[in-house]
């Protein structure tokens, strides 16, 4: 049976997943259902299961820090971006405009142009 994209390419959905914990995490602090409804507005369908390892390794490698707080008698846990993770975003965004710039088309002259 032929490969279908979605499962070659998962390992690409799950870096754009931590893609845009990092940048929401950038802005303010979030927390797992939050995040989980704005992926689905962003057309990922992503349960706790695979979204709070996401956020565990990520603040294992210390691009996020997590603090409990106390929201209307639930505790949650809230993660918010560390330098680090601010100094790869910046790398990742870098990157992604030159993904983008290439795939998308937006330099074809460059390559055209000789
Ligand atoms: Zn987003």
């Amino acid at each position: 049976m032929r490969e279908m994209p979605e499962d070659l390419f998962r390992d690409v959905f799950t870096s754009f997943i931590r893609v845009h914990i990092l940048h929401h995490a950038a802005e303010e602090p979030i927390y797992g259902a939050e995040m989980i409804e704005e992926l689905k507005r962003h057309g990922y369908d992503v349960s706790p299961g695979t979204l709070y390892p996401l956020f565990h390794r990520l603040e294992q490698h210390r691009y996020l820090v997590s603090e409990s707080r106390n929201a209307n008698g639930k505790i949650r846990k809230y993660y918010r971006i560390t330098e680090i993770g601010r100094a790869a975003l910046q790398e990742l965004r870098l990157k992604l405009a030159e993904l983008v710039g290439e795939v998308l088309g937006e330099h074809h002259h460059h390559h055209n142009e000789q």
